[in-house]
């Protein structure tokens, strides 16, 4: 069984606490490791630590700083086959997903910001003859980072990469559910040359780790992805100490399907926008509203392809999804199938638990759902259930469309099927998300503002949205 370890001032160790948390397999439901029962002790020796290491990284400069990363970069890339395997077995998703997606991303998340902070621009704003003004941009400090389950290590290094190239010290913490490759990562640091302190990761449960670090008077900026309730109590004790926050929260994504979309591409993306990772991707589309024309060519269609996903051993390349991330989630996430039939729903394929064989019999897996005939306020479709579930429901004019898409607490992102150059427009613009996507679905440049609006967060990262909000800008008026 592995042990994961806390980063503390460039040492791995155990929690001051002594105690442990045990780490599960999905795809097996066996323990897999355990990790340290943190508290707030240790996120104050990690904030000494990172306190301490401030000045000399910055001092680094940002060539100092990016080079660092760049070797980081390097050194995940050279261990990619054994990062993949541990996130596979640590979340329960696809081998193939974990080799293609979220160790490359990883890798390119720490690319991106080694190079982006080389690239920053400065601004200045000149007042004719009277004086110029330029903006200094002076990292923070101490940040802390705090990421969940679903992309274990695509999104702590989606936080840490800027964090760390715009000049802080870090804090982080990864979920407890999924802890092992952001503890593999915290093993090749110094190998990379990072100096002690710069990067302190700190394992242990949310209400514990994460509460002390948003609750931590040296810590004035919190970037955190999870979910909404958890980024609400967040917001909730850190503004009182009028703390920066960057919020990544949950989502209700909308896909549109209009009767003039290229129905090919529109159903075999549907199918992955559904149900990659086993739908636990915040940007996965939950709600697929299709116009009446095509409504039960699509349904039909998007049912028959559904029921052939195979559902099995993470490590098979034969399995399209593997297991969902925990026993409570799998629950979770049945009992929202549960209310939907209650709620009058008709569970077109899927609907059940997925019982597998031999060693995988006690794994957590559920079978791609698909539910029609519920209207757009009931609870299935206004709440996240994250998971392998999407329903089906219509609707006959864009505008109908838009409102429907519009009609939940929700904003994140939608995805619209349309070869109408003029109604994908119209229709982008008119939809409350932060991220549309017309005909693709998680195409992403990293240079682009990533958030939602309403419940789905606050502020946005990608590109230089996080580069401004790792640093904290000065105005520096001069008289000409
Ligand atoms: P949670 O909100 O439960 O947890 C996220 C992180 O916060 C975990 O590290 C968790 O620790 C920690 N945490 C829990 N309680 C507290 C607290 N009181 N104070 C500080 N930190 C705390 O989310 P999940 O891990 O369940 O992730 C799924 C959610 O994340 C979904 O809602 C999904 O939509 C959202 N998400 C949003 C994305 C976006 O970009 N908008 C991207 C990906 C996911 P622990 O694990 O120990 O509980």
């Amino acid at each position: 069984m592995d042990l994961i370890l806390n980063l503390m001032d460039g040492v791995s160790m155990p929690a001051v606490s002594n105690a442990w948390i045990d780490v599960y397999e999905p795809a097996t439901g066996a323990v897999l490791a355990r990790l340290p029962d943190s508290d707030e002790r240790d996120v104050e020796l990690a904030y000494l630590a990172a306190d301490r290491a401030v000045a000399g990284w910055k001092a680094m400069g940002r060539e100092g700083r990016s080079n660092v990363l760049l070797r980081l970069a390097q050194l995940i890339e050279d261990d990619l086959e054994a990062f993949a395997q541990l996130e596979s077995k640590d979340n329960g998703k696809p081998l193939a997903l974990a080799r293609k997606v979220d160790i490359p991303r990883a890798v390119a998340n720490f690319r991106f910001f080694a190079t982006a902070i080389l690239h920053f621009p400065s601004e200045a704003h000149v007042m004719d003859d009277v004086a110029v003004n330029w903006t200094d941009r002076q990292p923070i400090g101490v940040v802390g980072c705090i990421s969940p389950w679903n992309l274990p290590l695509y999104l702590f290094t989606w936080k840490i990469a800027p964090a760390l190239a715009a000049g802080n010290c870090v804090v982080a913490k990864p979920s407890e559910v999924t802890p092992c490759t952001a503890h593999r990562l915290s093993t090749l640091c110094a190998r990379a040359g990072m100096p002690s302190g710069v990067l302190n990761i700190v394992h242990g449960l949310g209400p514990k780790v994460g509460a002390a670090i948003t609750a931590h008077p040296g810590i004035p900026a919190i970037s955190f992805t999870g979910g909404t309730r958890t980024g609400a109590e967040i917001a909730r004790v850190a503004a009182p100490m009028f703390k920066k926050l960057s919020l990544e929260l949950g989502g209700k994504n909308p896909v549109l399907v209009f009767d003039d979309c290229d129905m090919e591409e529109a159903l075999s993306t549907t199918v992955r926008s559904s149900f990659t990772n086993q739908g636990q991707i915040c940007l996965c589309g939950s709600r697929i509203l299709v116009h009446e024309r095509i409504y039960a060519r699509f349904r039909d269609a998007f049912v028959s392809r559904v029921e052939q996903l195979r559902v099995g051993d993470p490590t098979s390349p034969d399995s399209d999804l593997g297991a969902v991330v925990s026993r409570d989630h799998m629950e979770k996430v049945l009992s929202y199938i549960d209310l939907a039939r209650t709620e009058g729903g008709k569970v077109l394929c899927g609907g059940t638990r997925v019982q597998l064989e031999g060693a995988l019999s006690d794994g957590w897996y559920i079978a791609p759902t698909v539910i029609e005939g519920l209207g757009p306020q009931c609870r299935t479709n206004q709440e996240e259930i994250f998971g392998p579930v999407v329903t089906l429901q219509s609707f006959t004019s864009d505008e109908e469309a838009i409102a429907q898409a519009n009609s939940t607490p929700y904003g994140l992102a939608a995805v619209i099927w349309t070869t109408d150059l003029k109604r994908s427009h119209k229709v982008a613009r008119a939809i409350n998300a932060g991220i549309v996507w017309v005909n693709c679905w998680m195409v992403r440049d990293l240079r682009t503002p990533f958030g939602g609006m309403k419940q789905s967060g606050v502020g946005r990262e990608g590109g230089v949205d996080a580069l401004r909000f790792f640093t904290e800008a000065k105005n520096i008026c001069i008289k000409l």
